[in-house]
């Protein structure tokens, strides 16, 4: 979970069509070669990423966002909150990642050259990131205070990876850089250029951009979808908002991210009524690792 996430909270797909139709029109049109769009082999309920955010170019964020985390790690690094590379709960997260990384390049071809990384931070914050380009961390708090299973580490991961994957950072700089420079005046005045070389200052901006409620919306779904394709129970989808909800009750330390990323009743009822279109790719999981621990 990412403490860039906006408060409110009603489904971004509840005004979105979600027909065959749209499905058909997506194969006819080729939809395996569009970046970050809604694939049409998509089993939850989500929309098309929106082309705004082609104005900055990904690798130029991409770029960015491995220098800003590399300054994370560094700077937690000088506090002693760096975990080693043996560290049990390192080692746990990372095999989760693994367990998902496969199934990314589905929501994203760029991934599939992302040089993914998961580090773990020790700090009571109840907190998680993912990063354009595939920069993963996780807080030691959102492990311990949440007391997460694997199922629910593993939803929070893929919500994380899907805010990379849709480019919802992307997006938001675009639109933040298309409003500041008053592009909506005349986008033809600037070319894209100017706002590429815009985007190499702004990583500093990825570690505190807020998300719309959409883009919250979206990444549940698009993690729901990738953690059942990995064989993670699309049930935890609601036991984990279940506990961020009471952790925000009990005031537990980290508040400051749990109160930009609330817990409520519509999210957890998206979740519960997208989960029954992923079973079937999780049951699909459990019996490919069944298989391959037989053999
Ligand atoms: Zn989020």
């Amino acid at each position: 979970m990412c403490s860039r996430c906006r408060p409110t909270f009603p489904p971004a797909s509840a005004n979105r069509p979600h027909n065959a139709g749209r499905r058909a029109v997506l194969r006819a049109a080729g939809a395996w070669g569009l970046a970050a769009g809604a694939p049409a082999w998509a089993q939850v309920d989500v929309g098309d990423a929106s082309a705004l955010r082609k104005l900055v170019p990904a690798e130029t964020l991409e770029n960015a966002a491995t220098q800003q985390y590399a300054q994370l790690l560094a700077q937690a690094r000088a506090q002693r909150a760096l975990a080693p590379p043996q560290h049990p709960q390192l080692l746990r997260l990372r095999a989760i990642a693994q367990r998902l990384i496969p199934f990314t390049a589905r929501w994203n071809p760029r991934a599939a050259h992302w040089r993914w990384e998961v580090n773990l931070i020790g700090s009571k914050q109840i907190n998680a990131l993912c990063m354009p380009g595939g920069k993963i961390a996780f807080y030691t708090g959102i492990l311990e205070q949440l007391k997460l299973s694997d199922d629910e580490v593993a939803m929070v991961m893929g919500h994380e990876m899907a805010h990379a994957l849709r480019e919802h950072a992307r997006e938001r700089i675009a639109k933040n850089q298309a409003t500041n420079l008053g592009l909506r005046l005349g986008a033809q005045l600037l070319g894209l250029g100017d706002l590429g070389n815009l985007a190499a200052g702004l990583g500093g901006q990825l570690l505190t951009l807020q998300f719309s409620r959409s883009d919250e919306s979206d990444a549940d779904l698009v993690g729901l979808e990738l953690a059942a394709r990995a064989g993670y129970a699309p049930e935890a989808s609601v036991s984990l908002w279940t506990k961020m909800g009471q952790a925000t009750g009990q005031r537990q330390a980290g508040m400051a991210f749990l109160s930009t990323h609330p817990s409520g009743p519509a999210r957890i009822r998206e979740l519960e009524r997208n989960a029954p279109r992923v079973r079937g790719l999780y049951e699909q999981a459990l019996g490919q690792r069944k298989n391959q621990n037989d053999s």
